[in-house]
């Protein structure tokens, strides 16, 4: 007779499993924010992309998803999808780190939606993207070879707003103009007030703000959203829970109120914009610590373009 010394170790691994899957659950899968609604958080010590999604009664609808950690993001998802499909698709704005699972899900019968204007960034922008991944070769070869842009940009197109009914819950997709750049577009839960913003919101970090960004507008569309009292935020980057409110895009409002003050009174004072790059970290108070620094020399030169202009 042969023994089988593999049962008695495939019962321990089932048992080791076992104790680990509650450990798994709560550093790398869906994370509760209201019933049917739900945020991955982004690796790399959190300041990779977060994904927001929603389990409805017709679908899930999935909003951010970062290439690189697409299956443990598709995971996490099926692990309380209860078998519903990803049926719904849409970014925050153009950036690879968003939209490049975008082919990935409509490979699988998702329809991807976005704004006009996020459409006529991811055009050019998607085939370039792809090329430099391929070249890094950090990205699976299957998740890139052979594709094409057309699967990855919106089949459903809108101008300001589309509401997605998915019979248990509603999403507002609504494009607020340009901020962090020219095409950002939120999703909004108003029976659940969950809100997710992409990078509208850095949290616990310098955010990125350049040549493509208004950050006056960016502030104004921060006040708004407060202003709908959420009762859960999903930022693009950085850290969330649920039930943190507004609170974080408030913060985020009063950083750029202190950079923005803090910029005009050096330049007032005639420092040129090389030295106010290398001062303005310094002055920034209890906003200096947070990490993401490399951030602060892009924001200080569109503050500073926004400034030298009379708006
Ligand atoms: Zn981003």
């Amino acid at each position: 007779m042969i023994r089988q010394p593999w049962g008695w170790f495939s019962l321990l691994l089932v048992v080791f499993l076992a104790f680990l899957a509650p450990w798994a659950s709560a550093q790398d899968g869906a994370i509760k924010l209201a019933d049917g609604v739900y945020g991955i958080k982004g690796g790399r010590g959190g300041e990779a992309i977060n994904t927001g999604f929603v389990v409805g009664d017709r679908g899930v609808f999935v909003y951010s998803c970062e290439i690189g950690d697409y299956d443990r993001r598709v995971q996490a998802i099926q692990s309380v999808a209860g078998g519903k499909l990803i049926r719904f698709v849409a970014n925050g704005h153009y950036a690879g780190d968003d939209t490049l699972c975008n082919h990935l899900f409509a490979e699988q019968g998702a329809l991807v939606l976005g704004s006009k204007e996020l459409a006529r960034q991811l055009l050019p922008y998607w085939p370039k993207r792809m090329e430099e991944e391929l070249k890094q070769g950090k990205i699976k070869k299957e998740y890139l070879e052979g594709k094409k842009v057309e699967m990855a940009m919106p089949v459903i197109t809108f101008d300001d707003k589309i509401t997605l009914d998915l019979g248990s819950h509603l999403v507002e997709l609504i494009f607020v103009g340009k901020a962090h750049t020219p095409d950002n577009t939120i999703a909004w839960l108003p029976k659940e007030k969950v809100l997710f913003v992409n990078d509208l919101l850095f949290v616990e970090l310098h955010p990125t703000a350049d040549g493509r960004s208004d950050i006056a507008n960016w502030q104004r569309i921060l006040r708004q959203l407060a202003s709908w009292s959420p009762v859960t935020v999903v930022p693009g980057h950085g850290v969330f829970a649920p039930g943190n409110g507004a609170k974080p895009l408030l913060e985020m409002d009063r950083y750029f109120d202190t950079m923005r003050a803090r910029i005009k009174t050096m330049k007032d004072a005639g420092r040129s914009l090389d030295d106010i790059k290398k001062g303005i970290r310094a002055e920034l108070g209890e906003f200096a610590k947070w990490p993401r620094e490399r951030a602060i020399p892009g924001t200080t030169e569109q503050f500073y373009r926004e400034l030298s202009t009379s708006r």
